[in-house]
């Protein structure tokens, strides 16, 4: 569900015409729709409110730091990946006992940042990151809250590449040496160990993948206590997908039903990693047809946002809508929508039928608002777009466009080659 609606042929963001951001802003441009985002992390909390449990939003999903504020003054937490997350969190008021930090690669720096912010939880990947961290902190002669992530080797029957919790891949601890490791880590005398976490991969539009993989980590959880290890925090982490074509994934309260059950009476707080859920609808990319060119065998729409703007498509072969800004009965015709970055891979959509369009039309790239903006880069020199948030009939710009001077921004030129 989101925000964004046709009213009399003209493409809307709440009450606000996009037309209008795109003569103030420019294109291409990111907006989201503050109504949807609250909306989502609304539908976590209510379906899980008979129990304790703090949603962590995935900030790699989206890191804008508006953004983040929202998710924090609607009681929201972080799972961060890297120490730029962090920073990125804490500068925006999220509250460091709602962070919790995953990865493979946490470095030395990285862990003790963190220590000394008083994360909740560093969610350990391997056994050496269990001896660093436990290092690490006795340096500091601090106690470091840790949770073991857990690889249930489940298939969540997704991308491959946004699959993660198998056991080819390289998150997480396997399910098999998790009693091992959680006795390894008991003896680590700077480590509390506090929780277990697993995340299985991400746009699951099943349930069972989560029923599944939780039912395996809940008897992991009956094992540990037998061995006198009382978890106080079960981090089931995130992947809830979104509809991008005609996927119909399970809404947050249908997640809840089949997993409350399993939960109820476990006491212990549940900590959820949503990203794309929260995000991905909630969010557009806006762009501006160059050209259309005719080729051999196919016609290609030339725009001005490419796959530094959005790599969704060419990184994952991933499907966005792609609609008009103003709705119109063009002749359709069949498409690939490609951006102006000199590579074959650039392209938002292949053999796509829309109405023809004209240079200058304005095209919307629907559920961009996740893994969009937060994976953009500069390749080609290309100053990122504009972020804007509307709420209402308002709208706030809560990133610039990036100038050519941004783009240069920390370079310099050694003295000998000044000659
Ligand atoms: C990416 C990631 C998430 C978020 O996944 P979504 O599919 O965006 O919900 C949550 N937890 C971890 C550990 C991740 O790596």
């Amino acid at each position: 569900m989101h925000y964004f609606r046709y009213l009399k042929g003209e493409l809307y963001a709440e009450d606000v015409p996009v037309r209008s951001l795109i003569e103030e802003y420019g294109t291409p441009l990111y907006v989201y729709s503050h109504k949807t985002l609250t909306r989502h992390l609304k539908a976590y909390n209510d379906a899980f409110m008979e129990i304790p449990h703090i949603i962590c939003f995935a900030m790699k999903a989206n890191s804008n730091s508006a953004i983040l504020r929202l998710i924090a003054n609607h009681g929201g937490g972080a799972d961060i990946v890297s120490g730029g997350e962090l920073y990125r969190a804490l500068r925006v008021g999220i509250p460091p006992e709602k962070i919790v930090y995953a990865g493979v690669g946490k470095t030395d720096d990285e862990i003790r940042y963190a220590l000394s912010k008083r994360i909740l939880m560093f969610n350990v990947e391997s056994e050496q990151e269990l001896e660093r961290i436990n290092d690490i902190a006795g340096q500091m002669n601090v106690i470091a809250p840790i949770a073991l992530r857990i690889n249930p080797d489940i298939d969540p029957e997704t991308h491959p590449y946004i699959s993660t919790g198998l056991r080819m891949h390289k998150f997480g601890i396997p399910i098999e040496n998790a009693l091992e490791y959680y006795r390894l880590a008991r003896g680590l005398e700077n480590i509390e160990l506090i929780g277990v976490h697993k995340h299985i991969g991400s746009q699951i539009t099943k349930v069972t993948p989560f029923v599944d993989a939780l039912q395996r980590i809940l008897v992991l959880i009956e094992s540990l206590k037998a061995e006198g290890i009382n978890l106080r925090y079960l981090d089931i982490g995130g992947g809830l997908g979104i509809q991008y074509k005609n996927e119909s994934p399970p809404h947050p309260k249908e997640l809840a039903q089949k997993l409350l059950p399993l939960l109820k009476g476990l006491d212990i707080t549940i900590v959820m990693e949503p990203g794309r859920s929260i995000a991905g609808n909630a969010g557009i990319l806006l762009t501006r047809v160059l050209y259309l060119k005719k080729g051999e065998d196919r016609e290609f729409v030339i725009v001005d946002a490419g796959m530094n703007d959005l790599m969704r498509p060419t990184l994952y072969d991933a499907y966005h809508h792609i609609v008009p800004v103003r709705k119109n009965r063009r002749k359709l015709i069949t498409a690939d929508i490609v951006g102006p970055v000199c590579e074959s891979g650039d392209f938002l959509a292949r053999e796509r039928e829309i109405n023809t369009v004209e240079h200058g039309d304005c095209l919307a790239v629907m559920s961009a608002g996740a893994y969009g903006f937060s994976m953009s880069s500069n390749y080609n020199s290309r100053p990122r777009p504009a972020e804007v948030l509307v709420k209402d009939g308002e709208h706030y710009i809560i990133r610039k466009r990036e100038t050519y001077r941004d783009l240069v921004r920390g370079e310099m030129i050694p003295d000998f080659l000044d000659k």
